[in-house]
């Protein structure tokens, strides 16, 4: 059976005094959520406050990005080891507004994901395609060159793959469970040639306006192995209900 991962992405919203109510209305909701990962992505300045709330309640603390460098002079960039150390298991990499706002590529992604792996974090690596390209019939060309050169020289140990299509990220507009489908047995089968049998443990989990009234149908898909949640990931009650997904 698979075991599913259910990551929120709160990207630049929450205080620290936010945050803390958060997880006093969360945590009660899902403490006996046992099989599935449950994983939460605050901003930077909330991690240690996060990772203090969290203590024995088995839910999991991501950073949203990373740099590639050990230490130096980067100014504003945070570390592998000062998000490990900020007491996070997992970080976000190569997320569309990464890419879009901040001009990230496939081989700055590369280097972020293998820093942070190196330095034993769980990458939750995330790809897709534009609404432009997908209409030019492109999707399956995006989505290969993606994932084979973000994850260039990097295995399949401690790797979450998220298919987050642009057009359906805060838009409301949801991929159907065919699409979803469609582009999950894609990537699967990607990266079944990187990896081979290796692969078969590999979740691709999906990305994009995922809500309390789309999550079942999202879940139930075959080659669907968890959310990647944005907007519904920021109310307590709504982001227990996703994670509580029958
Ligand atoms: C995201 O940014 O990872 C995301 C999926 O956002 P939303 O759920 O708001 O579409």
């Amino acid at each position: 059976m698979k075991r599913y991962c259910i990551a929120a992405n709160w990207k630049m919203n929450k205080t620290i005094p936010e945050t803390r109510d958060f997880l006093r209305a969360f945590l009660p909701l899902v403490k006996d959520i046992k099989d599935r990962d449950v994983v939460i992505s605050p901003p930077f300045t909330a991690l240690s406050a996060a990772a203090d709330a969290l203590k024995g309640s088995g839910v999991k603390l991501s950073a949203q990005d990373v740099f590639w460098e050990e230490k130096g002079a980067y100014t504003g960039e945070v570390s592998p080891a000062m998000i490990l150390d900020a007491g996070c298991s997992h970080v976000i990499v190569g997320h569309s507004e990464r890419r879009q706002y901040f001009s990230e590529d496939d081989v700055i992604v590369n280097r972020k994901v293998k820093a942070a792996r190196k330095a034993g974090l769980e990458v939750i690596f995330c790809v897709g395609e534009s609404l432009e390209e997908r209409e030019a019939g492109r999707t399956f060309d995006i989505i290969k060159r993606q994932v084979e050169t973000g994850l260039a020289e990097v295995g399949p140990e401690n790797l979450v793959v998220a298919y987050e299509p642009i057009w359906a990220i805060g838009t409301g507009r949801t991929a159907t469970v065919e699409q979803a489908q469609e582009v999950h047995a894609f990537i699967k089968k990607v990266l079944g040639i990187l990896y081979g049998n290796k692969a078969e443990s590999l979740r691709i989990i999906y990305g994009g306006s995922v809500t309390t009234e789309n999550v079942d149908n999202l879940m139930a898909c075959e080659d669907v192995s968890g959310a990647l949640v944005g907007g519904a990931s920021l109310k307590a009650e709504s982001f227990a209900r996703i994670v509580s997904f029958k």
